[in-house]
């Protein structure tokens, strides 16, 4: 056999809930995460604007720097005294020189090179290094070019990372004397570290490094990256192009930053001033959880509105739901159950319901009424009567029961019509509601037949109520000219029978001796004629 499978059916009261709850986390996600996307692009850009003003600022501060070491130099290289001093006094040319070191805040070190090459002097001193010979190829080139130079960053004899600017020396009579040089030791302590060593941006997330036109490092935040190639940094080339801007890269050891770039135009470095993306996204992921942390409250608030709210929409379909299914079961529902509701849609249903409560009810009550009732004189018919015995069995009480039958009706029927009959059916309906007591049950038993019960202990108290209606049948006005008479048989429970059989039983006997005895007479149950 095929059972039809049930579907899942799922309740108002969770489906609104859920759906609002879900609705209210949806809004609040795309608002987050669209404010997430804000945030970081507007730090990103802020971070490269405020990067590229940084190395612009630097670029500025590194061309006056350069302009300042150029004139110290050219200052030293025209100093008459020197040449004088050169060939006669070798310690006053020393002391010169190691005056002119520390005047100076450029340099590391000073050196003369005459012009066939040959370390004159140098400041500081070093034993090794007086009357060396100059044999890089790039203080060779500033040696045999006579005019102003910037060595690229090398290492020098000594093993330090040095760059160098030298400018050249004339006598009065122009002769070439050699070059005067400047270097800066781009490992130590030196005129860059003091400039841009300190102060914001020289720590892990954020730092700058400057480059020379070849694309080595002359300052970087960590010393052994100092004369490293990192002309392959895309940054780095643009700077090498003389460009500046700001650019999102990756560096040469695979990190993402955020940099501004700056080139010198006086001498072709370049400055690159850099943060770190995870920084960034680390301050903007801290804001976000704090964010998050803040809306806590509020969505667990809005979402207990929501499905409290929820609840209160779906909470009166619940009940209909209950109430109709009430209705269905056949139990009586009043319309004041169906109350009306703040919600249009609930109220409507409530109301429709109500009224379709109302009108069932009637309907109901008009037909139970019609299933006890005798339609032709308004009586109990047979079947409440029987229903009324038997409840009256049960309790076990005393009862009486009169019986009564219109005399030769059938003859009445015939002389003057049905419809007179009925007329008479009616009018001995009406005597007997008229003579018994309220809670007697009067009731049509069939054809001209009519049964009272009566709450009675007494057989002739009953008689005699019998025998009034009787006698009010008789002195009535009837519809036709002529009187009207009955019989009636009396019987009493449970005097005239252990059950509501044999109390009938003796009634009926009754009835039938009244009949016996020439009709329109009362007869009690057990008493001889
Ligand atoms: P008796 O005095 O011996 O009781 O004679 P009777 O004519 O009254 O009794 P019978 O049983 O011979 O006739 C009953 C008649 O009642 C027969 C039937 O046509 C009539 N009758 C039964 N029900 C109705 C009804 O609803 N309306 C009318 N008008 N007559 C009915
Ligand atoms: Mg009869
Ligand atoms: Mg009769």
């Amino acid at each position: 056999m095929n059972i039809p499978k049930r579907r899942l059916k799922i309740s108002l009261a969770m489906v609104m809930p859920a759906l609002v709850s879900l609705s209210i986390l949806m809004t609040m996600s795309i608002m987050v995460y669209i404010q997430y996307k804000n945030e970081k692009r507007s730090l990103y850009d802020t971070t490269m604007s405020l990067n590229l003003s940084s190395a612009q600022k630097m670029a500025v501060t590194i061309e006056a720097l350069f302009s300042g070491m150029r004139q110290s130099l050219r200052a030293a290289a025209s100093n008459p005294a020197m040449e004088a001093r050169a060939a006669s006094d070798e310690k006053e040319l020393q002391v010169i020189f190691d005056l002119m070191l520390q005047s100076s805040p450029y340099f590391n070190s000073v050196f003369w090179a005459d012009e066939r090459g040959s370390i004159r002097v140098v400041s500081p001193a070093g034993n090794q290094v007086n009357h060396a010979r100059l044999i890089t190829e790039g203080a060779i080139q500033a040696l045999n070019e006579r005019k102003s130079y910037l060595s690229v960053p090398y290492r020098s004899p000594t093993g330090r990372w040095i760059v160098f600017a030298s400018e050249p020396i004339f006598d009065g009579s122009g002769k070439y004397c050699g070059m005067i040089a400047g270097t800066i030791y781009l490992e130590e302590n030196n005129i860059l570290h003091r400039i841009f060593g300190s102060g914001a941006g020289n720590e892990e997330d954020s730092y700058s490094y400057i480059v020379d036109s070849g694309g080595k490092v002359l300052y970087h935040l960590e010393e052994s990256r100092v004369g490293e190639d990192v002309s392959s940094n895309v940054v780095v080339r643009r700077l090498m192009d003389g460009e500046s801007g700001m650019q999102r890269v990756t560096n040469t050891q695979g990190n993402d930053y955020l940099t501004g770039y700056a080139s010198v135009a006086m001498n072709g470095w370049g400055i690159v001033m850099q943060t770190s993306v995870s920084s960034i996204l680390a301050d903007v992921n801290r804001n976000l959880q704090d964010q998050l942390r803040s809306m806590l409250f509020p969505i667990a608030l809005m979402l207990f509105i929501a499905v409290y709210t929820a609840a209160r929409i779906a909470a009166p379909f619940t009940r209909l739901y209950k109430l109709t299914k009430s209705v269905a079961a056949g139990q009586t529902v009043s319309a004041q159950e169906f109350r009306p509701h703040w919600n249009r849609e609930a109220d409507q249903l409530n109301r429709i319901m109500g009224a379709a409560a109302e009108t069932m009810a009637k309907q109901t009550q008009s037909l139970q009424q019609e299933a006890i009732t005798d339609p032709l004189t308004g009586l109990s018919n047979r079947r409440e009567l029987e229903r009324c015995l038997e409840s009256w069995d049960a309790l076990g009480e005393p009862y009486a029961v009169i019986l009564l039958d219109i005399d030769h009706f059938k003859a009445i029927n015939d002389t003057y019509g049905h419809q007179t009959g009925d007329q008479v059916l009616k009018l001995v309906a009406a005597v007997m509601v008229d003579c018994a007591p309220a809670d007697a049950v009067c009731s049509r038993f069939g054809g001209e037949e009519f049964v009272i019960l009566l709450r009675e202990r007494s057989l002739d108290t009953a008689y005699r109520m019998a025998e009034r209606i009787r006698r009010a049948i008789l002195i009535s006005p009837t519809p036709y000219s002529g009187t009207l008479t009955v019989s009636i048989g009396v019987s009493l429970y449970p005097e005239h029978g252990g059950n509501r059989e044999d109390v009938f039983q003796a009634a009926d006997m009754a009835l039938y001796r009244a009949k016996g005895e020439g009709r329109n007479c009362t007869v009690a149950a057990g008493l001889s004629a």
